[in-house]
Parts: C-alpha cells; sequence; structure tokens
C-alpha cells in the first residue's frame, strides 16, 4: 500500500453556542482534514487540537505546519502495510500525536475502503451499537445547568458529564445531584485542579460519581495515583493518555480505574486500538472521547467505540449538538436514545462535503502527487 499523496485543509466551523471549560471557551473550532491517497484510493482524517495550545501542547497551525514540513513529506512514496508501519515511518519526530493521528486516521480509512469493509469491521468491532452520553459544558448559573441535565435525562441519556472548573465545582454538583438522586454523572476536570484541592475532591467523594475525569495536570501520572489512594471514585484519565507507554505506567501505579481514549490525543487509531487492548489485559475498563471536530473526526472514534473493553458511554454526539450545519456527509444523528450507529459502509463512513469543506478552508496544502 503506497502513499501517493496527502492534502491538507485547515478549516474553521462556527459552533451554535460558546463552548466553557476549565481551560478555554470557543466559539468557532478549528482542525485539519487529512485527504490521503493509497493505492490511488483516498481515505480522510481529521484531527482537532484545538486553534489554541491549551487543551495540549499542539494547536492547529503548529500541527498544519509540522504535518505539511515533515510528516506528510515522510510517508509520501512509501508502502505502508499497517499502522505500526505508519506509526514507525513518523517515530523519529517527537511528540505531536495530534499530528500524527491526522495522517493515521487517513490511512485506515483509505486501508478500509481498499479492502471494501467497514472500519468498525476491520479492527475487530463486536457491534455497532454504540452507547453515547451527554456533555454539558460550564454555564451562565446553576438554574439553566438544571435544566440542562434534566433535558439529557428526558432524552434517555444513559450518563451525563458535567464540566468542572475552580468556582464551578462542588457546590454545582450538590445542586445537581439534589435534584437528579440517581442519574449516572461525572465530572471532567480538564487538569484544572492540583493536590492542593484534595479537601474539595474528599467532599467531591461524597456524591456517588461514576467518575472523576483528569482532575490533575494534563501531563500528570504521579499525582494522580496520590489523589486516587485517597478517594473512593474513580479516577478517568484523559489528557495524561497519549501513548500505550502512558497507559501502562498509570495502571502499574494505580493513578487511574478508568481511561478515555481519544484517537486524536494518542496519535490516531492504531495507538489507542493497543491503549484499549492493553486496558482490557488489565481489567481497566475504557471509553472513547472525542474533540470538537466533524462527522469525518468522530467517525473513527465511533469505530474504535465498537470493541469489547469500552464499558461506558461514550462522547461522540449527533452533528447539530454543536453545529449548524456538518461539514460532512452524512451528518452524525442518534440511532435511538442514548445510541449512534458506526456506518457500514467501507471505510470509517464520512467525507466532507466539497463546497462545504472549501468554503471553510482558511489554508490548503498539498504534498506529494497523484498518480
Ligand atoms: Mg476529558
Amino acid at each position: 500500500m503506497q502513499v501517493e499523496a496527502v492534502e491538507l485543509f485547515h478549516v474553521r466551523m462556527p459552533m451554535k453556542e460558546v463552548w466553557r471549560t476549565a481551560f478555554s471557551e470557543e466559539s468557532d473550532i478549528e482542525s485539519i482534514f487529512v485527504r490521503m491517497v493509497v493505492d490511488g484510493q483516498e481515505g480522510w482524517g481529521e484531527t482537532a487540537p484545538y486553534r489554541s495550545p491549551q487543551y495540549s501542547a499542539e494547536w492547529c497551525d503548529g500541527a498544519f505546519g509540522v504535518l505539511r514540513d515533515w510528516l506528510a513529506p515522510a510517508l509520501i512514496g512509501q508502502e505502508i502495510a499497517s499502522g505500526a508501519a505508519l506509526a514507525a515511518q513518523l517515530a523519529c519526530f517527537k511528540g505531536n500525536p495530534f499530528a500524527k493521528a491526522g495522517l493515521d486516521l487517513a490511512w485506515w480509512d483509505a486501508r478500509a475502503r481498499l479492502e471494501g469493509q467497514p472500519l468498525w469491521r476491520l479492527i475487530g468491532g463486536v457491534d455497532n451499537h454504540v452507547e453515547v452520553g451527554a456533555d454539558i459544558a460550564v454555564l451562565a448559573d446553576i438554574d439553566a445547568l438544571i435544566v440542562e441535565v434534566g433535558k439529557a435525562q428526558d432524552a434517555g441519556f444513559k450518563r451525563t458529564k458535567l464540566k468542572f472548573r475552580p468556582g464551578w465545582d462542588v457546590g454545582m454538583v450538590r445542586a445537581v445531584r439534589g435534584a437528579f438522586p440517581d442519574a449516572v454523572i461525572h465530572v471532567d476536570c480538564n487538569s484544572g485542579f492540583t493536590l492542593d484541592d484534595l479537601p474539595l475532591f474528599r467532599e467531591l467523594d461524597r456524591f456517588g460519581l461514576a467518575m472523576i475525569e483528569q482532575p490533575l495536570a494534563h501531563d500528570d501520572l504521579l499525582d494522580h495515583a496520590r489523589l486516587q489512594a485517597e478517594l473512593d471514585t474513580p479516577i478517568c484519565l484523559d489528557e495524561s493518555i497519549i501513548s500505550l507507554d502512558r497507559a501502562r505506567k498509570a495502571i502499574e501505579i494505580g493513578a487511574c480505574g478508568w481511561i478515555n481514549l481519544k484517537v486524536g490525543r494518542a496519535g490516531g487509531l492504531t495507538n489507542a486500538i493497543a491503549i484499549h487492548d492493553f486496558c482490557q489485559e488489565h481489567d481497566i475498563p475504557c471509553w472513547v472521547g472525542g474533540m470538537l471536530e466533524s462527522a469525518v473526526g468522530q467517525g473513527p472514534s465511533l469505530a474504535l467505540s465498537t470493541l469489547g473493553n469500552i464499558r461506558y458511554p461514550c462522547d461522540i454526539f449527533p452533528s447539530d449538538r454543536f453545529y449548524h450545519e456538518d461539514l460532512s456527509e452524512p451528518s452524525i444523528r442518534l440511532a435511538g436514545p442514548s445510541s449512534i450507529l458506526a456506518p457500514e459502509t467501507p471505510g470509517h463512513g464520512f467525507a466532507p462535503d466539497p463546497d462545504r469543506l472549501r468554503a471553510r478552508t482558511i489554508r490548503h496544502a498539498a504534498v506529494g502527487r497523484e498518480r
């Protein structure tokens, strides 16, 4: 399977409403679409590290540059027979998991299309009905939050995730728990706290949360292990899990009870599957998270969510949750309360609409040449 050409599209998509977390406030989302041609077959990937380096050290402009100048040229003309071979070809370049993921995801889409198989089947998925949850950002006030959690409960979502940050913390959870005593709820701290906040987490431990997601620094393992030893509520690591090696170390020192897998942050589907399999062998359940991205970005996450050790509703959302219009076709829709179907079409099942892609592209580059 020879990589012939790579095209990059840096796009900006307006969101329906401002998205507030512990690390930023976003009104548009930027991402990079990667079109890769392998043996004459195109495949599409999307990577969305955010406009600024506030979620992780990567950001869209930087990822575009490293893809154009270093990563894509290293693949052109190469025979790439597996995801592992692609990762090996890029291993001389340190870090940059989101940028590498764009190439890995496009390669997997091209490979599945060449084989005429849906991606979820190709990677060994067990069922294409994917359970998904509700995700609620930091809102203007608690009354607005109670309304949104109520809507998620009424819509049948089997779990609700609440963004959690200093000032929007234990008091917020107490109010939600008071209104919804039996709801499956967890909080996502997006690395907004330190071990100095131990008293706050001890208080939080009393509310029967399903998990506490990434309470401490984005690149930490050791302090998470110390915090986990103090709490009954399992910690879920997200930002910290950028590779199989990090996952191994986290599990070895008892830093978490869950792992949130993200194909972008892990450097692609290849690494995400490797982390999933390692967690399965070590009895650590996983679920799949996502970034703010179009259906092209969510497609590989849907495929990943069909694997056997995914044991909690995932962060994959219908396109109309965040956007007036998805850039991709088809858009993502709920197939029933709290579920989305991974497509049966070859590949991950999504591609950008050419007109919408052109309209939203702010920068374009082409590397290599199609036959
Ligand atoms: Mg998270």
